[in-house]
């Protein structure tokens, strides 16, 4: 290691997934100075997918995705507050304020900063008993409040909306799950996989309303009911929202740095000379679809740390693949490969009602999405098949006997 007065300080800012990830990854990459890490949650970088899965449902610890453990932030010498705020930037002195009035000098600045849950605008929001899920202390919560019983609304059919559904109807609570579009998942979704996983959740005993809209929540100090524009009155032990997220840019834009929705990054996701921004706080030039992405997933989580930390020690590459995304609801693991395009052809392979098939949408004669339900085996084949644009024969891609594999070789 260089001697204390030649050290440089990489410090990252928000200690998640992105945050830790890119302190493992300078490591690894050979960074030898300091890093500091510095999150406002006060427990060790975890990772989110467990808190709205089996944290809820099979009452699992919210840091069972703790992703590195005390000794190794000695171990691998990255200093990490928790519990400590950033409170300010100043990107051309290249030194952060902390919310506490101590500072720290930096060489290289990675933003982390992630993602909150979005609220809702409506009267009566602020009610005891409506509450949103993105931290493990917002699982530990949510958990305490899923009572068998509880008659529980839920507002958004987004990702974790439907996951929270799952979660509450295995916790014994009676659940209404409320979106406003009349197809879940309009955005990410095709609509046949759509059906499908709506089809499951009815079948499953939850009242699932589309193309509804909301009015206000109603209570003394507590919610008791939901109310809808259409005069309809919901009873409601408990309310949660998931209608998406926001990511956390205010630290960037009050500190001049370009944001866009998310911090915007360009290659090796780098922001500004000596800052870089990851995870679901950027908006990334990629690399894959060639626009501009803000993608809020594990994978993103993963990977672009290691393009941050591969620029900062000089490596600087266009960043982005193929985005990858899962949720599991029931038992059923959902698995998505690409972004929803305008599709000229859609092609389903296998018996939905066997319980396990895939979609693909495809375009000019190739793959360019793919929904996967009970077929994680097939995410390797189909990544290759996308990744490499092969031009596919949709009869045979129909036909569940005719391997992937083949089908790639045979182009
Ligand atoms: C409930 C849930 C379930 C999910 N399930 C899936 C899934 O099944 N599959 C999938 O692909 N993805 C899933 N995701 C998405 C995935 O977890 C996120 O994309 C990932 O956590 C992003 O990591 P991040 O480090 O960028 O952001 P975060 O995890 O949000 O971390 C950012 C951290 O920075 C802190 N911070 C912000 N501002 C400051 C500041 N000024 N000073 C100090 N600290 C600050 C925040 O408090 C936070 O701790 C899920 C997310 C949630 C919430």
């Amino acid at each position: 290691m260089p001697s204390d007065a030649a050290r440089r300080t990489a410090a990252i800012v928000g200690a998640g997934q992105a945050g830790a990830r890119t302190a493992a990854a300078l490591r690894k990459k050979g960074w030898q100075d300091r890093i500091l890490l510095v999150g406002d949650e006060v427990e060790l970088p975890y990772e989110r997918p467990p808190l709205s899965k089996e944290v809820l449902s099979k009452h699992a610890d919210p840091l069972t995705g703790c992703l590195y453990p005390a000794e190794w932030y000695k171990e691998q010498e990255v200093e990490l507050r928790t519990g400590t705020r950033v409170g300010s930037l100043d990107v051309r002195g290249r030194r952060l304020h902390l919310a506490d009035g101590r500072s720290e000098a930096w060489d290289a600045l990675v933003l982390a900063t992630g993602a909150r849950a979005r609220r809702l605008c409506l009267p009566g929001a602020d009610l005891d008993g409506i509450l949103t899920l993105r931290t493990a202390a917002d699982a530990r919560a949510l958990r305490a409040a899923l009572r068998p019983g509880a008659q529980v609304v839920l507002v958004g059919g987004g990702f974790i909306g439907l996951e929270l559904a799952a979660s509450a109807g295995a916790c014994g609570c009676r659940v209404t799950l409320l979106e406003a579009r009349s197809c879940l998942l309009d955005r990410a979704l095709p609509r046949r996989v759509a059906d499908y996983l709506a089809d499951r959740h009815r079948a499953q005993g939850i009242d699932l309303r589309l193309g509804v809209q909301l009015e206000a929540f109603e209570g003394d100090t507590r919610v008791r009911a939901v109310r809808l524009a259409d005069g309809t009155r919901l009873a409601a032990d408990l309310v949660v929202v998931g209608v998406g997220s926001q990511p956390n840019v205010e630290l960037a834009a009050t500190a001049g740095l370009p944001c866009d929705d998310g911090v915007l990054a360009g290659p090796g996701c780098a922001v500004a000379p000596g800052v870089h921004a990851v995870g679901d706080c950027a908006r990334f030039a990629d690399a894959w679809s060639g626009g501009r992405v803000r993608l809020e997933s594990w994978e993103n989580a993963e990977l672009a740390p290691q393009a941050a930390a591969a620029a900062i020690l000089g490596d600087v590459r266009p960043y982005g693949g193929l985005p990858w995304f899962w949720t599991d609801q029931y038992d059923l693991n959902l698995q998505l490969l690409g972004t929803k395009v305008p599709l000229e052809r859609e092609v389903l392979r296998g018996d939905p009602y066997s319980g396990s098939f895939c979609h693909f949408g495809l375009a000019a004669g190739r793959i360019v999405t793919a929904a996967l339900v009970n077929a994680g085996r097939e995410r390797r084949p189909v990544k290759r098949l996308i990744e490499q644009g092969v031009e596919v024969d949709a009869e045979r891609l129909a036909d569940p006997h005719t391997p992937l594999k083949q089908l790639a070789k045979a182009a």
